[in-house]
């Protein structure tokens, strides 16, 4: 599944109006700051990231919490409709590929009640 959302705490600084992360966001994969905050290392509970913080001086950092969102399609192909659907949605994928985001599981509710079917004249 695809759909998901996930949650977490990262250290932030702010300078000059531009958030940085603490993360690997070098090439040579060393802990340092990242404008990127998929690169962030990513904390549980904010007493931790706080932790850090105090372990480290930082006088100017601070622990925010984050959430990042998927709503990507997953496609699969579905013989019966001879296109490819998104297995949480339903939705079938466009030509162009350009289907808005997944909403997740459809939900099924009962129909609303309407007129008598058998009143109407045909
Ligand atoms: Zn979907």
């Amino acid at each position: 599944m695809t759909f998901r959302e996930e949650t977490g705490w990262l250290i932030e600084i702010v300078d000059g109006g531009v958030p940085a992360y603490w993360g690997r966001g070098g090439e040579d994969g060393v802990l340092g700051w990242t404008a990127d905050h998929i690169k962030a290392l990513r904390f549980a509970r904010k007493e931790d990231a706080e932790m850090v913080i105090e372990e480290y001086g930082w006088t100017r950092a601070r622990a925010v919490d984050h959430m990042w969102c998927d709503y990507s399609h997953a496609w699969e192909h579905v013989a019966v409709v001879g296109h490819e659907c998104c297995k949480d949605c339903g939705i079938v994928r466009r030509a162009d590929d350009k289907n808005g985001p997944c909403r997740g599981p459809m939900k099924l509710r009962p129909m609303e009640k309407s007129w008598p079917v058998s009143s109407h004249p045909l």
